[in-house]
């Protein structure tokens, strides 16, 4: 690792922006680190309602940065607010893509205007920040899109306009949406087969012509051509096909991940730069100690996300699923959880489950996943979490909620072995019973089989100087960041 990269002769300056949303910050500032400890220069952009809850839920001096290492900030555009709450992902897609240029670009300004730091030499844009592009094209300099989804789940993105030449989407209106439809095999996307339309991304699925999710992707993967380079948390090993087909349609396209592998292998955990954190929630570490107590694989570990949101009555569900169960659980139950009210689990399953379960609102999910008391989790698809169970070997139990959680729970389930679905409008039975078989079953054995086989290879990728994400992320930095050919 060269830790001096030069660039015209000066220290290279990388802004990176992330999507301000948990599930693509916490990658984001993975990659920033280890560009930090490359030799860049960072400045890191969080949108002004983030920074202030970082500021909260980390401390005060959370973002006072180091002299190579700076937060800066701009506006998302949306009513300003400080509750701790997740915002309107699609308020928000809206927002930034007409609101953020302009504050941007001058932010860029202000930042080359300085003399104190070297000039911005590339930018590493969220693919879902594109707007950045036009900020970079201006400036004169390269732009990275890195996409914090699966291959399979960008890839689905990239063939939305095929789902609406074929007039699949937006649909004629809500009655088309049956079962029939959901149920159309799809062979539009190259690489990936046995695809039926509810695999694809939650967004397609529409019958509203100005959807602002759907027009939102249809904008974005189209713009994502513009890139000097793709950069994806996946690793070859798990989605090849799928990356080698996008090299034809895409700028070049480097897997880099798992990245929570890689900078727990480069960066130590108590050095200045491995302290700085990215949990928009309070972590509660607790939990960590209760797995300490308890035996191997016997723990359901269960957590939906930043995003998700669910009824009252699907969360009283799966709280009688899983006491039903009869297993041990760490259930992590956002307060915000559940859609217009405060996430409430019946006081007569608390009493019941009480020395088997642990709650908590938020907890550091990547050390949960490497804890040996795991047996498996419950999950929302999101990718993040996805690829985290994979590194920890961990089978997984899937609800998926929206966006590409659908692609990714086909390709979990299907794909990769690794999972079960359950039905969007969750029963305490099948919650009860999926639960025992990850736990105990013979499903669940070879699940957790083949999971620790991918974190056998999710290992390989990361190895030090040889795995193929790692040498992918010299080469992206190399040649996209830094323009050696
Ligand atoms: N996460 C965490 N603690 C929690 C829940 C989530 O640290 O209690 C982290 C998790 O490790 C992952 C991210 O938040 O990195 C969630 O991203 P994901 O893509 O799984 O889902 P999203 O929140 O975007 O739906």
């Amino acid at each position: 690792m060269g830790s001096h990269a030069v660039y015209n002769g000066q220290k290279p300056h990388v802004v990176c922006v992330p999507y301000p949303a948990q599930g693509h910050i916490n990658p984001m500032m993975k990659v920033a680190k280890l560009l930090y400890i490359r030799g860049f220069h960072v400045t890191f952009v969080n949108t002004v309602y983030n920074h202030n809850r970082l500021l909260r839920s980390r401390g005060p001096h959370a973002l006072d940065g180091l002299p190579s290492f700076r937060f800066e900030s701009i506006p998302d555009g949306l009513p300003e607010t400080d509750v701790d709450v997740t915002q309107d992902i699609t308020a928000l897609c809206e927002s930034t893509m007409k609101n953020c240029l302009t504050p941007f670009k001058e932010l860029l300004r202000q930042i080359n205007a300085g003399d104190d730091v070297p000039p911005v030499s590339c930018i590493l844009s969220d693919g879902c920040m594109s707007f950045t592009l036009d900020a970079a094209e201006e400036l004169g300099v390269p732009e990275v899109l890195f996409w914090t989804t699966s291959a399979c789940g960008f890839m689905s993105y990239s063939h939305f306009y095929r789902f609406v030449e074929m007039g699949l989407s937006p649909l004629k209106d809500e009655s088309y949406l049956t079962k029939e439809y959901l149920d159309t095999v799809i062979d539009c996307i190259p690489s990936m087969k046995n695809m039926k339309l509810k695999d694809i991304p939650s967004f397609v699925r529409t019958a509203n012509p100005d959807d602002i999710m759907l027009n939102f992707l249809l904008r974005e993967t189209e713009r994502a051509k513009r890139a000097s380079a793709i950069i994806l948390n996946t690793f070859d090993d798990l989605e090849h096909e799928i990356l080698l087909s996008m090299q034809s349609i895409l700028p070049p396209v480097y897997s880099i991940g798992p990245l929570h592998l890689i900078a727990n292998k480069e960066i130590a955990e108590d050095s200045e730069i491995g302290k700085m954190g990215s949990n928009l929630w309070r972590e509660e570490t607790e939990c960590l100690d209760w797995l300490d107590t308890k035996s191997r694989n016997s723990v359901v570990y269960v957590n939906f996300g930043s995003i998700t949101v669910m009824t009252a009555k699907q969360l009283v569900e799966f709280a009688w699923g899983l006491a039903g169960s009869g297993k041990e659980f760490l259930w992590v139950i956002r307060p915000d959880l559940v859609a217009g009210e405060e996430a409430m689990v019946p006081p007569e399953f608390l009493k019941e489950t009480a020395d088997r379960r642990m709650l908590a609102s938020w907890c550091p999910q990547e050390k949960v996943l490497s804890h040996p008391a795991i047996g498996g989790f419950l999950t929302h698809s999101g990718w993040n979490s996805t690829l985290e169970s994979l590194s920890g070997g961990f089978p997984m139990v899937c609800w998926p909620f929206f966006a590409e959680q659908q692609t990714n729970c086909k390709f979990t389930c299907d794909e990769w072995e690794v999972g079960m679905e359950i039905g969007g409008d969750v029963k305490r039975e099948e919650v009860e019973e999926v639960v025992r078989e990850l736990i105990d079953g013979e499903k669940g054995k070879k699940m957790r089989e083949k999971a620790q086989e991918w974190r056998r290879l999710a290992e390989e990728a990361t190895e030090h100087k040889l795995g193929s994400s790692v040498v992918n992320f010299e080469t992206f930095v190399n040649k996209a960041l830094l323009g050696q050919r």
